[in-house]
């Protein structure tokens, strides 16, 4: 592998600077510990950039992520630029138009109850256990939301469309991702209703016999919806098609807790040995509840940057590392104030970042 990458850094509006600081200070020890030379270059995204250069993703932004081997996301947004055309809005005038550019098929999204925090769970600790552990892959570019749409004005529809180099696609980068997991995928369909999802279930079963040792098991989205809150420990990877898969993602983050844990990455290809380009962030948003004032908790996007070390440069062991760095700042009894509970440590946005990169080294 070569050892020396490229990322742009767009830390964006709200809390995203002030989480970003913190995985950036992490991303330097990792570079020590890897061996690897990795070239940060910064650019504005978002409200900033509307204030900056008069539109949420610049021309400058997108040469800065096209000479990148990844995306560092933070998060956009804010009060201030609410009152612009949705389209021009820092979420939808940046987000949206980077996954098209960069053609980011595939959205992971980890739901991650850490030892430790199964009380920040809504469900039942015992429903839960110890930990949970649980990997939404979701099609972003396909499916219902991108056909056909027609509006009469008596009806209206949209139309599912999948082709086979669709599934085929993102059907390699969750089986890939079970292997490096605990080697089980769920796919998510309605073969009993909807012909493309028949089709769906055929064509992951075919790619699935070139994934021997990754169990492949298909469940109905109306029985993974209950199967999520009743057992989520039952799944190790769920793979969807584009609107399942963001209706699960979204039920399986809030099984986890506060948004402040919880990464995610968005991928262009499978990862090969040298990893795939993608764009990495936060689950959360900007959060302007709280931005500004240094108690946000930064784990997310240390997470994510463990994220991009994983898919993006080829090193799962990394990921792994800071996983287990950030598990251990918890068991220290370590809280910021979205997961603070009696009896722990409260600690604010800069202090969590030193600990963990303190636990790493
Ligand atoms: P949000 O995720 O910003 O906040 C929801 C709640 O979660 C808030 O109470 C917030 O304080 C909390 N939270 C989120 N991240 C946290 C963290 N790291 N530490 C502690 N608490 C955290 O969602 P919202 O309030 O619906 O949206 C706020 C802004 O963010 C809007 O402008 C929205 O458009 C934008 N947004 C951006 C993205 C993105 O950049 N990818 C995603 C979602 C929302």
């Amino acid at each position: 592998m070569s050892n020396s990458k490229k990322i742009a850094v767009l830390a964006g509006d709200g809390i995203g600077p002030e989480v970003m600081a913190e995985a950036l200070k992490v991303l330097e020890v990792l570079e020590r510990q890897t061996g690897l030379t990795v070239q940060k270059t910064a650019a504005d995204v978002g409200g900033i950039a509307i204030d900056n250069h008069g539109k949420a993703l610049p021309e400058s932004t997108i040469k800065t992520c096209e000479a990148a081997d990844a995306i560092l996301f933070g998060s956009v947004g804010g009060p201030k630029w609410e009152k612009l055309p949705p389209a021009e809005q820092p979420e939808r005038g940046a987000l949206l138009p980077l996954r098209k550019h960069f053609n980011l098929y595939a959205n992971l999204r980890p739901a991650i109850v850490f030892k430790g925090l199964a009380g920040a769970s809504p469900l039942k600790s015992e429903i839960i256990g110890e930990q949970l552990d649980v990997l939404v892959v979701r099609e972003l570019t396909g499916g219902l939301y991108f056909g056909k749409k027609e509006r009469q004005a008596d009806w209206a529809s949209d139309n599912m469309v999948y082709t086979r180099a669709e599934i085929e696609r993102i059907a390699h980068i969750a089986f890939q991702a079970a292997r490096q997991r605990g080697k089980k995928l769920c796919s998510i369909d309605k073969a009993n209703v909807l012909t493309t999802m028949v089709f769906w279930r055929e064509v992951v079963t075919e790619v699935g016999k070139q994934y021997p040792d990754v169990a492949l098991s298909h469940m109905y989205v109306d029985n993974a919806a209950m199967q999520l809150v009743r057992n989520p420990r039952q799944f190790d990877v769920i793979l969807a098609e584009n609107m399942f898969g963001d209706i699960l993602s979204d039920e399986a983050s809030m099984i986890a807790g506060s948004l402040g844990m919880l990464p995610s990455a968005s991928l262009a290809g499978a990862p090969g040995k040298e990893g795939a380009f993608g764009l990495f962030e936060p689950s959360g948003g900007s959060a302007p509840d709280i931005a500004g004032q240094g108690i946000a908790n930064p784990i997310a996007q240390i997470l994510s940057l463990g994220m991009l070390f994983q898919y993006a440069f080829g090193l799962p062991e990394v990921s792994k590392r800071v996983h287990d760095a950030v598990q251990s700042v918890l068991d220290q009894g370590n809280r910021t104030r979205d997961i603070h509970t009696a009896g722990t440590t409260l600690v604010n946005t800069k202090q969590m970042g030193d600990l963990i990169v303190k636990a790493l080294a």
